[in-house]
């Protein structure tokens, strides 16, 4: 008989539904693996949550995500809920004995991100945060031309991550400008290119960091204005483990970009040239060309895995949800024991342990070790 896994979801907003399609999506995708059974599902009220278990095919529902985690049924649960609740979650399931799928950042708090770190190590669960653009194929690629010393040995990396959905400064106060919600653009989304650079080239291994608020105050709902306690915009110098020097700048209001993750590898052979808002594609410049050198840009195809479980024609496109029908698979891989692309909370807290000296480089004005 085919093997099951009993999946339990926590939120059904914008990652929520994420999740369901993975979940929904990785065995026609990848056609291995145990087949994911959609148990159960947890909004902050029974009739929501009801609505989106008939939707989004979930067997039962509920209003308190304490009775999924206490389903014998559930095996591994999606806790896609803001930030301040990733810790009581994820520690609660991980000590009912569920692996997690967790969204990113692990925790507000650095001492909510060690504790959720430690329950994983102890629970012997797997427990595997939303780092989704670690998984696309064209990053992979880059994994794959710099461990084949394409481009020499690298010697500089320079990312940027800009949105602009905080662009407008009549955008009213809202939890994206509470201190409870983090520091702001280095925790919302500077991990994620944390995440890429924990999976190309390793460790942070220091950082000088100044934040800035481009907008001091934002209109209340209902009138009056209200102090940002956030930082929609970040500039970050940064050297790694491998002695690898970086440039990081960050930004929640560069109004025209939308999902910007630009990523140059420099080396000592040549260049790679990333950027999340097309990527499905990557450009390569290596030296020695003579008179025809210049960047070459590769298109994603089927001889880039697992663009071929997608589809079979090069140059099609994946798409978001697909990255995370991916991660969903290599947690799947994981749970199964095989060798899996995943950040795990350890690599979790090591990316969290930098977000948060560089909030304490800021505050210092000076280099903070990590
Ligand atoms: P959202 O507001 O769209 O969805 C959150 C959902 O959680 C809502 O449906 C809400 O009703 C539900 N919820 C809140 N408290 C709950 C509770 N106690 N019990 C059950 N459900 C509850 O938020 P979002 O944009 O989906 O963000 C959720 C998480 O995903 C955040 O941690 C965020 O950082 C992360 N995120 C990750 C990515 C990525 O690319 N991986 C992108 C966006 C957001």
């Amino acid at each position: 008989m085919q093997q099951r896994i009993g999946v339990g979801l926590i939120g059904t907003g914008y990652m929520g539904k994420c999740h369901a399609l993975a979940w929904n999506s990785v065995r026609p995708v990848f056609g291995d693996g145990p087949k994911p059974r959609l148990v159960h599902l947890a909004e902050v009220d029974a009739e929501l949550a009801a609505r989106r278990a008939d939707e989004f095919g979930f067997e039962r529902s509920t209003g308190d995500w304490r009775q999924l985690i206490a389903d014998p049924e559930v095996e591994v649960v999606s806790i896609t809920t803001p930030n301040a609740f990733h810790a009581e979650m994820a520690v609660a399931a991980l000590e009912a004995g569920k692996h997690v799928w967790c969204e990113k950042p692990m925790a507000v708090a650095l001492a909510d991100a060690e504790r959720m770190e430690a329950e994983a190590r102890a629970s012997g669960k797997v427990a595997m945060l939303g780092y989704n653009y670690i998984q696309g194929p064209m990053v992979r690629l880059i994994g794959d031309l710099l461990a084949a010393g394409r481009i020499g040995r690298v010697n500089h990396v320079r990312l940027e991550m800009d949105e602009d959905f905080m662009a407008d400064p009549g955008t009213p106060f809202g939890l994206k400008s509470l201190a409870e919600s983090g520091y702001g653009a280095i925790d919302d989304f500077g991990v994620h290119p944390l995440s890429l650079l924990q999976v190309l080239l390793g460790p942070v291994r220091r950082v000088m960091a100044h934040l800035s608020k481009p907008y001091a105050e934002r209109p209340v709902q209902g009138g009056g204005r209200r102090a940002v306690e956030t930082h929609d915009v970040a500039s970050i110098l940064f050297e790694m483990d491998n002695e690898v020097s970086g440039v990081m700048a960050l930004s929640r209001t560069a109004w025209g970009r939308k999902g910007r993750i630009a990523l140059q590898i420099f080396g000592s052979a040549g260049t790679i040239v990333f950027d999340q808002e097309r990527f499905n594609e990557v450009q390569i410049y290596e030296a020695g060309e003579g008179t025809t050198a210049g960047f070459r840009t590769v298109l994603a195809g089927p001889q880039h895995p697992p663009y071929d479980r997608f589809i079979p024609a090069p140059g099609h496109g994946l798409g978001f949800n697909d990255l995370k029908i991916i991660e969903c698979h290599e947690l799947l891989r994981a749970i199964g024991g095989e060798p899996a692309r995943v950040i795990d909370f350890t690599t979790g807290l090591a990316i969290e342990r930098t977000v948060h000296a560089m909030a304490q480089s800021h505050r210092e004005s000076r280099w903070v070790e990590v």
